[in-house]
């Protein structure tokens, strides 16, 4: 039996950012994204969107008092 049909899903594997088709079966670091730089874009996008980030820094942090 010659299992020459593949059931191979369309899985349309693109970056979120850019829609460039992603490398099969390569994950990249970036991943989901095809490269570092469409990760960074969206994560600036993030965080420049919705998410508005305190901009007190929680710096002083207690060791933490035993009671
Ligand atoms: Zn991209």
């Amino acid at each position: 039996m010659a299992s020459t049909e593949k059931t191979k899903r369309s899985l349309a594997k693109q970056c979120p950012q850019c829609s460039q088709a992603l490398p099969e079966g390569e994950r990249p670091s970036s991943y989901p994204f095809c490269c570092e730089r469409c990760q960074l874009i969206d994560l600036g996008q993030w965080l420049d969107g919705g998410y508005g980030i305190p901009g007190e820094p929680c710096g002083d942090i207690d060791p933490g008092d035993e009671a």
